[in-house]
């Protein structure tokens, strides 16, 4: 064997200073005890607001109370939400934010300080965000990829939409408190980790794509690709025991969901970061998915999209001759036909008219279409490759994601197989931003791709 050279990781700290808006991450033990600083040295400091849900208060909202109070900081207003039923990232909750902070003494100098990584954190993010006030984090799990980057996930109308905001500006976690979160919070975060893997791939195929003139398909940004790809498989293994409270493991995989943040703050939005797999969750979440009444977490959705964007990719580039052979009798549709099968299959979803406008802005005319699968096909060798190079094979992935305490089989998460699957043909309508799946659906091979996933005898089982 020749001497293999493994590209350079880069450091949490290189990484921070990729970051736009974040300026300062505190990542160890009793990093509360740093607050008062942080809010002495970064904001203009005339009192705090806390933000929580009674768990996220419990675990850390008390203990943060008492600091500031220990160390003479007002706190201007304090706002728990119930722990159950599990708080919903509505909007109505910042509207009713907006509303109350300004009337405080003290404001517009007030600091929000939001206890949580998941759903608090994008409710105060988007609140502090349209108040003008950068605000403080104060992350208890290693749940999610969302608590560092410019941007919030939230239900507008019922609707789940990521609206731009900007990140926190200062973060303090304490690794003693994101160790004791609850096992399925962390095996959350795993799954969302692992989801970069198609991230990679996908951007791999949007870049041949589109030097060839596929629309949203960008070429790799080098910086972007160091910060999220090099060291991922290593951060996963490494994290692989998170959900079992194992330190050393949980610090792994904060760090690295912290590092996805800043990637998206440095290339201002989500390409580096997220792909295909998403695509499946935000159709999930477009339906609100739950299980026994009980929100299934945004990381245990993304999981099985991973696994199933994985089975996807690792069937596309199966043949190492060519790309599947369009289905016989492969027509591509004209516009008018694909609005109608866009809006027949978003019939009644809130969503409907923005992914029909978003599906048939990305329909490539025909031609075009050919010079992009010309391109794929000319480089067939060399492309697959590099995706194969980045892709965990679907077997490896699903027994590191069961070893971590994720989902494996869409019934967990309370869906059947045939409509997780069936999922793709909806993924691939939303957004308009290349991936495997606008490949396969511009070669005419989607459907061929689906039947062989359900057929087989291991994918999704
Ligand atoms: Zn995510």
């Amino acid at each position: 064997m020749g001497q293999e050279t493994k590209p350079p990781v880069l450091s949490l700290e290189d990484c921070l200073k990729q970051a736009e808006e974040t300026k300062e991450l505190i990542l160890k033990p009793r990093a509360l005890e740093e607050i008062p600083g942080l809010l002495n040295k970064f904001f203009s400091n005339k009192g705090a607001c806390l933000i929580a849900d009674r768990n996220t208060f419990d675990a850390a909202g008390r203990k943060v109370r008492e600091i500031l109070e220990g160390a003479g900081i007002k706190i201007a207003w304090e706002h728990i939400f119930p722990g159950e039923p599990r708080l919903h990232a509505e909007y109505s909750h910042v509207r009713e934010m907006k509303s109350l902070i300004p009337a405080l003494p003290g404001y517009p100098e007030l600091v929000p300080v939001a206890i949580g990584s998941g759903t608090v954190n994008d409710l105060v993010k988007c609140a502090a965000h349209e108040l003008k006030l950068p605000y403080l984090c104060v992350p208890t799990a290693a749940s999610v990829d969302g608590f560092t980057p410019n941007g919030a996930a939230l239900l507008m109308d019922g609707f789940k939409q990521t609206v731009p905001c900007a990140a926190p500006l200062v973060l303090a976690a304490d690794t003693e408190i994101i160790a004791r979160a609850p096992a399925f919070l962390s095996s959350s975060g795993f799954g969302d980790l692992a989801s970069k893997i198609i991230a990679g791939t996908d951007w791999i195929i949007a870049e041949k794509a589109g030097s060839a003139g596929a629309p949203q398909a960008p070429a790799i940004d080098p910086l972007c690709w160091a910060m999220i790809q090099n060291g991922l498989t290593d951060a996963l293994n490494r994290s692989v025991k998170a959900a079992r409270g194992d330190s050393e493991a949980i610090n792994t995989l904060f760090k690295s969901l912290a590092v996805t943040g800043f990637a998206m703050q440095h290339y201002k939005n989500s390409r580096p970061v997220s792909g295909t797999e998403h695509l499946f969750s935000h159709v999930w979440e477009m339906e609100d998915l739950s299980l026994n009444g009980v929100p299934v977490t945004h990381g245990h959705k993304v999981t099985i999209g991973t696994l199933a964007a994985t089975a996807f990719t690792e069937l596309f580039f199966a043949d190492p001759k060519g790309p599947p052979s369009p289905g016989r009798g492969f027509t591509r549709p004209s516009r008018e036909d694909r609005k109608a099968e866009v809006s027949a299959a978003f019939k009644g979803s809130r969503a409907h008219d923005g992914v029909v406008k978003t599906a048939i802005e990305k329909l490539m005319d025909d031609q075009k279409a050919e010079t992009v699968n010309q391109a794929v096909r000319d480089s067939w060798k060399e492309l697959r490759d590099k995706v194969l190079d980045r892709l965990l094979p679907y077997a490896e992935l699903r027994a590191l994601l069961e070893k971590a305490g994720c989902p494996v089989r869409p019934e967990t998460i309370g869906l059947t197989r045939d409509y997780a699957i069936a999922t793709a043909r909806r993924a691939q309508m939303i957004r308009n931003k290349y991936c495997i799946l606008d490949l396969s659906w511009d070669m005419g091979n989607f459907e061929a791709i689906l039947a062989k996933i359900e057929g087989s005898g291991a994918y999704l089982r």
